[in-house]
């Protein structure tokens, strides 16, 4: 069984084939600058050579329909008819309170999508334009909606509700969703295989690391809390995003800096992070560049991040009452060796010490926990677009 799974943005459109049989990927790439300037397709087939298309890509739907002609295409593409897909999985940013799994999509699903479009008005609007593209070109074939927030709605009542009256929370929904959660839900299901213990006897902290950070308690294999809340810019430090500050930064620099109330959120979310405090970069390739050749704010940008994910695994070990493993995921939890080593030293309370050795490991599944940690300490690469193909299948 082939599955085809689409990650739609409001210009790009990312796109993986799985064969099912295997889990292999036939091929993966990504239509950009969708209605912009500049169009371009990247195909990477499998044991074949990439390609390149630059073309003017109005919409999704021709984006979709580039897609579909280069997975057919007679040189580099990997299937011999269009048939030969028999699903396709779509990542879906928010699922509000409505969808606590993933679903298989008909209309009123896709009305239901479009309802959750205020919670995430950069998102959504971006992964139904897509849904709906490929339901015009591929009628028949079932389609599934794969939720980052689904995962989180088992998060309880006391974990979700902010300090705000009662009444807005019903009318606007506002309360901590959660995001990233195909990965936690997926590395966390890895952990328990590793360690070959039942998900259901854990009690994990997944720290998903990357350029937006979002770090889960996931206990007995449900998630009781992420860092990431209301949108994905609570939470720890991140790229360019501030996370969790005092609210009342924010009034004080609207007013002191002349920032307005339609700048401030993009303000928010892509000048500050860990790039506000160094001023360099929100690579943390560059950062630990940076901060070995002695800039010492992009040393001190990379200790506050470093702290942050570390209150977060001492108060989620407190809000589960216990602690078995973290994991540690995404393209900084994958291969960042210093943050990891940062974040685990003086940790012994929490029954956390790291095997230096061990430890030197980028992109690659590892256990680098010390003999004797009572903590097990893994790194595990993420696969979203598996655990969505994964979930289509088992829908269909
Ligand atoms: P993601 O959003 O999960 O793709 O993660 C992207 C981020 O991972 C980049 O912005 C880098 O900050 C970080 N990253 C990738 N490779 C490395 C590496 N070798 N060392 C440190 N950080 C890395």
């Amino acid at each position: 069984m082939k599955v085809l799974v689409i990650n739609c943005g409001s210009s790009s459109l990312k796109y993986q084939l799985f064969n099912m049989e295997n889990q292999s990927v036939l091929a993966k790439g990504i239509v950009e600058r969708i209605g912009l300037e500049g169009g371009m397709l990247k195909h990477q087939p499998a044991n074949k050579d990439k390609v390149e298309i630059s073309e003017n890509i109005p919409n999704h739907k021709v984006a979709v329909k580039m897609m579909l002609d280069a997975l057919l295409d007679k040189k580099h593409g990997v299937l011999e008819n269009i048939s030969e897909i028999s699903a396709v999985g779509h990542r879906v940013a928010h699922g509000g309170e409505k969808f606590a799994r993933p679903v298989l999509i008909n209309d009123a699903i896709l009305e239901g999508l479009k309802e959750c479009i205020p919670l995430a008005p950069l998102h959504n609007p971006a992964n139904v334009l897509g849904i709906e593209a490929v339901r015009q070109i591929l009628p028949e074939t079932p389609m599934a909606a794969i939720f980052d927030t689904a995962f989180h709605q088992t998060i309880p009542e006391h974990a979700y509700i902010y300090g705000i009256p009662y009444e807005l929370y019903k009318k606007y929904s506002i309360r901590r969703y959660g995001f990233h959660g195909t990965s936690h839900r997926y590395v966390s299901m890895q952990v328990a295989r590793f360690l070959g213990k039942p998900i259901e006897d854990l009690k994990i902290v997944t720290l998903h690391l990357g350029n937006g950070s979002s770090i889960s308690a996931v206990k007995n294999g449900k998630s009781i809390e992420n860092s990431m809340g209301f949108t994905p810019l609570e939470g720890i430090v991140m790229g360019t995003r501030c996370g969790s500050i005092d609210p009342s930064i924010v009034f004080f620099l609207m007013e002191k800096e002349g920032i307005s109330l339609d700048k401030i959120n993009d303000y928010l979310n892509k000048k500050c992070g860990v790039l506000g405090i160094s001023g360099v970069s929100s690579d943390f390739r560059d950062l630990e560049d940076a901060a070995a050749a002695g800039n010492t704010r992009a040393k001190l940008a990379l200790d506050v991040f470093a702290y942050q994910a570390k209150k977060y695994i001492g108060s989620y070990a407190a809000a589960m009452n216990g602690l078995d493993a973290i994991v540690f995921t995404g393209g900084i939890g994958e291969n960042s060796i210093s943050i990891r080593r940062m974040i685990c030293d003086e940790m012994d309370y929490f029954g956390i010490k790291i095997d230096d050795a061990k430890n030197n490991v980028r992109g690659k599944e590892a256990d680098i926990s010390a003999d004797g940690s009572k903590t097990r300490v893994l790194v595990i690469p993420t696969n979203e677009e598996l655990m969505i193909a994964l979930d289509t299948v088992s829908l269909i």
